[in-house]
């Protein structure tokens, strides 16, 4: 029996994840429930799943009763000693300190909050490696990924193929993406998603933080790791092996089964209400080149990753507060784009070798695209 805290449980993957976990009773038991302002929600999960602990980081509303209140509730709870597995679905860099402070304690991260890797990549993989805990992606190209490696040394692994869905403007013309609106953005074609996540794969911005997540969780090069469009999100990645076979991970779009597997891994647990996957229903499956020029922020990611240092944290910080700019409706949808540019070309060489350097670059990036005009 494994004890699990959800961070972020109200949200679509903490959601996911609680139906998954409550379908498994005599394997996991839900320890603790952190949950951002959702207090009614949060109430109700509380009553149906009896954590030991719960927390909420503002209470405007009030706060269920034994709740704990302010931001220190999610390092209580990725660090509450019942605690084994911490499952990190808290969205944005705000996720970051819950996750090293689990790898501090020797706990498991089953991770879906991809941004802990793109601000802190090396400190979390250090920290991983010194206390003897462990990083297992729920996001479902890296779950792919590893399903694939599965038992082989690193050193059969030529390269690692991203998959990217393409968002709901793959087709779109340039003149038509300067016009897009919020709830053209909003509208995916294969997954339901929260809101910043939903608008990061329309930008593309998605596929660059995980490349970058890739890079530290497989210690693979910036050069071997390719992104590839793929419509129907049933290819989920693919890992090119040394000796030319390639292998790839399928199913049908649902994040129950990479937050299943990063429960288990590296067993596998049967679960017949996880969806099928029906080759002939889906079929066609396609792939095509992913269009670089029409959408920056995967170049801009991919830069920034290469680049090092604070450079990936300041991409993601400018691109948090530009997407919320984006969904407030005083920036285009190209204006995102070309905010988190102008903050890596005015922050990008800051130094980020410590937790304090890439908070503080977080911090400077998020005032500049702030300041950046409506455009
Ligand atoms: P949601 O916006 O749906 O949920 C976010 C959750 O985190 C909510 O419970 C929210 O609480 C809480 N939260 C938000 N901000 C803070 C904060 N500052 N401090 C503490 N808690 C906070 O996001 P998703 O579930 O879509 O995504 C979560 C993470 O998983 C992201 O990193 C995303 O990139 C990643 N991911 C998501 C996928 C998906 O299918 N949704 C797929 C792959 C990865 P409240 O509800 O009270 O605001
Ligand atoms: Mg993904």
């Amino acid at each position: 029996m494994r004890g699990v805290a959800v961070l972020g449980s109200t949200g679509s993957i903490g959601k996911s994840a609680l139906r998954v976990l409550e379908r498994h009773p005599d394997r996991f038991r839900v320890v603790a429930l952190t949950a951002r302002s959702n207090a009614t929600l949060l109430r109700e999960q509380i009553a149906r799943y009896r954590p030991e602990y719960s927390g909420l980081v503002t209470a405007a509303e009030g706060a269920p009763k034994g709740c704990a209140v302010g931001e220190h509730c999610l390092l209580e709870a990725a660090t509450h000693p019942s605690v084994d597995i911490v499952l990190n679905a808290v969205v944005g860099a705000a996720g970051t300190a819950a996750t090293l402070a689990a790898l501090r304690c020797g706990k498991r991260v089953a991770l879906a909050n991809k941004e802990t890797l793109v601000v802190a990549g090396h400190l979390a993989m250090r920290l991983a490696r010194e206390h003897g805990g462990e990083i297992v992606p729920v996001d479902s190209e890296h779950s792919a990924i590893l399903q694939c490696i599965g038992g082989q040394p690193r050193s059969s692994v030529a390269k690692i193929v991203l998959t990217a869905s393409g968002g709901p403007f793959r087709d779109w013309s340039v003149d038509r993406l300067r016009l897009a609106t919020p709830e053209d953005a909003l509208r995916h074609p294969t997954w339901d998603m929260g809101r910043k996540i939903t608008v990061d794969s329309a930008t593309l911005a998605n596929k660059g933080l995980e490349v970058i997540e890739a890079h530290y969780l497989f210690d693979v090069p910036y050069d071997a790791i390719e992104v590839v469009v793929h419509p129907q999100s049933i290819v989920h990645s693919l890992v090119e092996f040394v000796d030319g076979s390639v292998l790839a991970q399928l199913g049908v779009p649902s994040m129950e089964l990479p937050i299943l597997f990063a429960l288990t891994f590296p067993e596998r647990l049967e679960d017949l209400a996880m969806p099928r996957l029906d080759l002939i229903r889906v079929s066609p499956l396609t792939f095509e080149a992913v269009r670089l020029e029409d959408f920056p922020a995967l170049r801009l990611g991919l830069a920034a990753g290469r680049r090092g240092g604070a450079a990936p944290a300041v991409f993601n910080a400018a691109n948090e507060v530009a997407v919320a700019r984006f969904l407030d409706g005083t920036l285009s949808f190209p204006g995102i784009s070309m905010a988190i540019e102008s903050a890596l070309e005015a922050l990008g060489d800051l130094p980020g070798e410590s937790l304090e350097d890439v908070m503080a670059a977080d911090a400077e990036a998020r005032a500049h695209v702030r300041g950046v005009p409506a455009c």
